[in-house]
């Protein structure tokens, strides 16, 4: 069932394990978090037995399966990644750096980076012979969930709060998958799906499954192969519930072990002003996040007040020497309208908090006239149009 480097899973606080040696692998696939402490489990592979040559090329996310869990022909794949990193020449040119990179995801099967994740995720619940997958999801998760689920008729159930984009909600139906709106905000969908899915189901939300963030390190992957392996000084990216921070610096540290590269860029993560406990913990020296009290970002995707990866993220930071820091609202949507109109790229809100925070460390100085950055778009600016077009009527457009 397994790709051969796939060890098994581990627990990612008491350490406990659960190996393809010695359990079955429908438990390893319908895993969930630890039972023993309740922390998430994490796939593990040995990467003595990956091929670098294996992992170097090809344009997809599953062409990379040698450090995936499963092997491509078993994935439930829509030809996720192989997204381009797009030259922002004028962009760069503006803030004085040596170079910009729009890594855009928008361009994946469902307009969201996360299809890397629900795509690993969803292969994973089948494996396991699931009769039905669930999460509580800002919009992107629920909607790229129930596209996978779609593919072998498995049913799925999205919980999502009043507040997620109208693309989000409908095509999620479109896709096949059921779906409960859940009045207030994401802890609200969270909780509703606690209390009110009563059938047996496998959780597909970030770290309740072992296997979403790590497809998203194929990301990492790409970049590097986008630029033939030269690393670039930075890359900057959107935070809400810290999978994708994990996702990255797991596959940057993968490609270090395996010889792909031989040192790591820095990191920065974005969160927006009004919801910012990564960031915030990151900022206090410690490393645990606190759930934010308040949340309140236009930004809904990265809504996430107690993020089920803020440790990990925390950690990942720290092992690449990275950086968080906060932008506010007003400022990601004009970088993301500044983007769209100069460097042709649609993106979107989530984005756009990655952006603002490119133009914020240049701002500052800590990226400067011979850096070279990448930043992730991580959705598509079609999700949510209207927020952006609504940031023009402010400015009187
Ligand atoms: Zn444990």
């Amino acid at each position: 069932m397994f790709s051969d480097a796939f060890v098994g899973l581990a627990c990612t606080d008491c350490g406990a394990s659960l190996t393809v040696d010695d359990a079955d692998p429908e438990a390893i696939a319908g895993a969930g978090p630890c039972p023993d402490c309740g922390a998430p489990r994490v796939p593990k592979y040995d990467l003595d037995r990956v091929d670098p040559e294996q992992v170097r090329a090809g344009p997809r996310a599953w062409d990379r399966d040698a450090v995936l869990p499963f092997p491509a022909a078993d994935a439930l794949s829509a030809a996720e990644g192989g997204t381009p990193s797009v030259d922002a020449p004028r962009i760069a040119d503006e803030l004085d750096l040596g170079g910009v990179e729009i890594k855009d995801e928008a361009r994946n099967p469902t307009g969201s980076v996360l299809d890397r994740g629900l795509s690993a995720a969803v292969t994973a619940a089948d494996a396991a012979g699931a009769d039905l997958v669930a999460c509580a999801s800002p919009g992107n998760a629920g909607q790229s969930m129930a596209a996978y689920a779609g593919r072998v008729d498995l049913r799925s159930y999205a919980f999502v709060p009043t507040r997620s984009p109208f693309s989000n909600k409908a095509m999620v139906n479109v896709h096949g998958g059921e779906m409960k709106v859940v009045p207030g905000r994401l802890g609200d969908a969270v909780d509703a799906l606690e209390e009110e899915l009563q059938a047996d189901y496998v959780d597909l939300g970030a770290f309740a499954s072992p296997f979403r963030h790590d497809g998203l390190k194929t990301v990492a992957y790409e970049l590097l192969a986008d630029r033939d392996w030269q690393i670039p000084d930075a890359i900057v990216l959107p935070a809400g519930t810290g999978e994708l921070i994990v996702g990255v610096v797991d596959g940057l540290q993968e490609c270090r072990e395996l010889g792909l590269i031989d040192d790591l860029p820095t990191v920065y993560a974005v969160q927006a002003a009004g919801c910012a406990p990564i960031a915030a913990a990151w900022d206090d020296g410690t490393i645990s996040t606190e759930p934010w009290e308040t949340p309140d970002t236009i930004v809904g995707e990265l809504e996430v007040a107690d993020p089920s990866g803020g440790d990990l993220a925390l950690a990942a930071l720290d092992e690449v020497d990275g950086d968080a820091l906060t932008v506010e609202d007003d400022e990601a949507l004009e970088s993301a309208v500044a983007v769209a109109s100069t460097e042709t790229v649609e993106v979107g809100l989530a984005g756009g908090i990655a952006a603002a925070g490119l133009w914020s460390l240049a701002e500052d100085g800590a990226l400067g006239e011979d850096d070279g950055v990448v930043v992730l778009n991580t959705e598509a600016a079609t999700k949510a149009p209207d927020v952006l077009r609504s940031h023009l009527m402010g400015q009187g457009v």
